[in-house]
């Protein structure tokens, strides 16, 4: 049995994460005799440097062609001029078009030993356990945009189509865990909220009859998931509030360094950390790779290799579980990223 991988370094801490990821992926190929095949790629601001291009064709095919993408992280202070005809970020949207991903999915899970990391009491985080599906392709992000003289215009769309292939991944994910959705929208102010509604609840009725579905406004399901997180189990939104939900979602594990994503389509799947570049602290070695090691744990849980992910996400349990912390987790701590990579890989 073999997987193609294709791994997609970037820029920042992306490479060192990276680094990390691959690591652990030879040596759970070693445990459970797989044959891995690792190929690395350019994108990002290392692609404009090395190419002119934040996604050169070569990098495309080989995207294509894998079983599965994970990417580093993307951008950095040195591609920021707002005035560069080429953005690193351009990389990664094209990416995710060229490849048919029109889901972003995001598992909050909150370690016990870390509740002291995250601002909520305790009691708060106790249970907490949800996944955001965010609709990637669609909404204000991509509609027709427009400057006039003294005003500004962003069309919001949503096709009926759309709506329902990203119902359809988070019914398929709720199948698997609590049968709860929460469909979030703004259907007492915007049209393609009340059509998003109407859609959901058709196909989930007519679909999915176990599942247990609620809906609830974006303003109120942005507090209650600060007031009672426990209450969530697969929250499923549009473009723009799932960009601003899932972050807000990921302050409750405490660190970014401990979240990982996947996004999901017709053909492979990517995945990566949901933090960003962290420029901040980019090439000292100290980077955070739990949330790149539990993307690839989602990777390959999501080509069907159960055990191997189970392996790794019990590995990165048990290393948290015994203090193997970097300093976003724990403040000054001395752990390196190499550190953390070997201990995880000790515990498979
Ligand atoms: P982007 O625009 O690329 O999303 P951002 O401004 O949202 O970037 P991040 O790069 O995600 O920022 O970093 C935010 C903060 O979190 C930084 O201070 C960074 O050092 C820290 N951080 C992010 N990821 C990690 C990690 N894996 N390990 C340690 N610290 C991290
Ligand atoms: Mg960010």
């Amino acid at each position: 049995m073999s997987i193609n991988i294709v791994c997609l370094p970037g820029d920042g801490i992306g490479p060192e994460v990276t680094e990390s990821v691959i690591s652990v992926l030879n040596a759970v190929a070693d445990k459970f005799k797989l044959e891995i095949n690792i190929d690395q790629q350019l994108i990002g601001g290392a692609a404009i440097d090395a190419t002119g291009d934040p996604l050169p064709a070569k990098t495309v095919s080989a995207c294509q062609n894998a079983d599965a993408v994970f990417l580093g992280a993307i951008g950095g202070p040195k591609w920021d001029d707002p005035n560069a005809k080429v953005r690193p970020e351009q990389g990664l949207l094209r990416l995710r078009s060229a490849m048919g991903v029109f889901s972003n999915i995001r598992p909050l899970t909150v370690f016990p030993e870390l509740v002291d990391a995250s601002p909520l009491k305790p009691k708060v985080l106790e249970g907490v356990d949800f996944i955001v599906v965010r609709e990637l392709t669609g909404g204000i992000y991509f509609g027709d945009k427009h400057r006039g003289e003294n005003f500004a215009t962003d069309e919001c769309r949503y096709s009926v189509e759309e709506i329902e292939r990203i119902t359809k991944v988070a019914c398929e994910l709720a199948m698997q865990r609590g049968k709860k959705i929460t469909s979030v929208d703004k259907a007492n102010v915007l049209e393609t909220s009340r059509l998003w509604r109407e859609v959901v609840t058709k196909l989930v009725s007519q679909n999915y009859p176990e599942i247990k579905l609620e809906h609830q406004l974006v303003d109120s399901c942005a507090m209650k998931m600060i007031q009672n997180p426990a209450h969530f189990d697969v929250v499923l939104t549009e473009n723009m509030f799932g960009d601003i939900l899932s972050d807000e979602a990921s302050v409750l594990a405490g660190s970014m360094g401990l979240l990982a994503s996947s996004s999901i389509g017709e053909g492979s799947g990517l995945f990566e950390p949901i933090h960003g570049s962290a420029p901040d602290i980019a090439g000292q070695g100290i980077a955070n790779p739990y949330a790149s090691i539990l993307s690839a744990a989602m990777m390959l849980r999501w080509l069907n290799y159960l055990a191997e992910a189970d392996a790794i996400e019990t590995a990165v349990k048990s290393s948290i579980a015994s203090g193997i912390l970097t300093r976003d987790l724990k403040s000054e701590s001395e752990i390196k990223t190499h550190q953390v990579t070997h201990a995880v890989i000790q515990n498979l």
